[in-house]
């Protein structure tokens, strides 16, 4: 590459010269960013969603390819963002794709100093276990003469990375199963 080509392909040279004069263009651009193309444009489908991470509740739309969520990008038509998302909400593609992701149930028993993988069903039938017997143990029809028709041996307690969708089921369920306490992280 000769001298001139170089100074040419500059940034610098390239904003203070071209027609790109606040550098967030064409002057930020170099060879290899001009042959890529954005996974936004590549994908089968966008599904609107919101973002799990805190009571803000802003709008994302979800590129998904193949079956698999390629980028997560602010929802313009989002009355509460306007497409906008915070580092946060932005970083919520590792979510589904992030290596460190545990992808394996993980189960410390009473007194245990250590983790120990469990198999999906097995981990299921010991939390409905748990629950059923919960629930019966605890269950109260009355207090003070009132009717109550409630279990106070449980209550849901969600994680920020719980999606919309996912807070709704979680509702119903406990509801359904007589909780009373029913609460999710992102409100605090
Ligand atoms: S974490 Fe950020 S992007 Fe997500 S809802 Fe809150 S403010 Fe919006």
């Amino acid at each position: 590459m000769g001298v001139r080509t170089w100074i040419e392909g500059w940034p610098v040279y390239r904003q203070a010269l071209g027609a790109d004069r606040t550098g967030r263009g064409a002057a930020a651009k170099s060879r290899t960013s001009e042959t890529l193309t954005p996974r936004t444009e590549t994908a089968d489908e966008v599904v609107k969603s919101i973002c799990p991470y805190c009571a803000v509740g802003c709008g994302q739309d979800v590129y998904v390819r193949n079956g698999a969520v390629t980028q997560i990008e602010g929802d313009p038509d989002s009355p509460v963002s306007r497409g906008r998302l915070c580092p946060k909400g932005s970083a919520s593609l590792q979510l589904t794709t992030g290596s460190s992701r545990v992808q394996q149930v993980l189960y410390r028993r009473p007194h245990s100093d250590h983790w120990e993988h469990l198999d999906l069903d097995t981990a299921m039938d010991m939390i409905a276990d748990r629950v059923i017997a919960a629930r019966r143990d605890h269950w109260q029809d009355e207090q003070g003469g009132a009717r109550t028709r409630r279990t106070m041996g449980f209550a849901s307690l969600g994680g920020a990375t719980l999606d919309n969708e996912e807070n709704y089921l979680i509702k119903k369920l406990f509801t359904a199963l007589g909780a009373v306490q029913i609460e999710n992280q992102a409100r605090v």
